[in-house]
């Protein structure tokens, strides 16, 4: 089982969440897309972990700036899709769709949604119920398409609903509250929206990411999960 402390990196700009994932038993412990390294280091200095792995969700810089310092720091070897290894920097260990790996004991499965861009994974940990999204699925909104179709953004989507409701999702940015504003112009009576935006708002005020939220309450809220069919997520987007 994982313990899993989200990283606020690039904080006021691009909002960035890194995340530091610790394997309880062996006490492995792996950073989620290393965005900027003063953070991620005081995370690791904070409970005094050495990351023994970088796992990469994409290739664009917001998410891996910081692979080689991370690397350097600590030895790290950076896990990524064989399909980026020529535009993902520090590329060591190579994954693909379908494959297992193991953080110490807790054990992942990559999963690949290209649509944002292509060869974009989410690394999804079945026994946590935990899902690191990068930048496919956000708070009530998704990524932009800049390597992929509709179509691809849908299927990616049908694999992201297909997983058990009280799974919890870690985005790769802090991007809720203008998930907010266009979900709310999209579906302006709903009270499950409402409900959802109060609760954020909360968190934020108190300087707490939004996540984790579950798929369940997330199917209820983000347009985009929401929409039955091509046509209407192609209205969407
Ligand atoms: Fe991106
Ligand atoms: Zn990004």
């Amino acid at each position: 089982m994982l313990d899993i402390y989200p990283i606020l990196c690039r904080a006021g700009t691009m909002d960035n969440y890194s995340y530091l994932l610790v394997d309880k038993e062996s006490l492995d412990a792996a950073i989620v897309d290393p965005s900027e390294t003063a953070p991620i280091v005081a995370e690791c200095e904070k409970h005094h972990i050495k990351p023994k792995y970088i796992f990469n969700t994409h290739h664009h810089f917001d998410h891996t700036d910081s692979n080689l310092d991370i690397k350097n720091l600590f030895q790290a070897k950076v896990v990524a899709n064989k399909a980026d290894s020529h535009r993902i920097s520090g590329f060591d260990i190579a994954v693909q769709d379908g494959d297992d790996f193991w953080l110490g004991k807790s054990q992942a499965k990559i999963m690949d949604v290209s649509a944002h861009t292509q060869g974009h994974i989410l690394w999804y940990f079945p026994q946590d119920k935990a899902l690191f999204t990068g930048d496919t699925l956000f708070n009530l909104c998704v990524g932009g398409l800049f390597e992929g179709s509709v179509e691809e953004m849908f299927e990616a989507l049908a694999k992201i609903k297909s997983l058990p409701d009280d799974t919890s999702f870690y985005p790769g940015h802090e991007y809720t509250m203008h998930g907010a504003y266009n979900a709310l112009r999209l579906m302006p009576d709903s009270k499950d929206l409402h409900k959802y935006i109060q609760k954020a708002q909360q968190k934020l005020a108190l300087g707490l990411p939004v996540a984790p939220v579950t798929l369940g309450e997330e199917k209820c809220c983000n347009p985009y999960l929401m929409a039955e069919n091509l046509q209407k997520l192609k209205h969407f987007l």
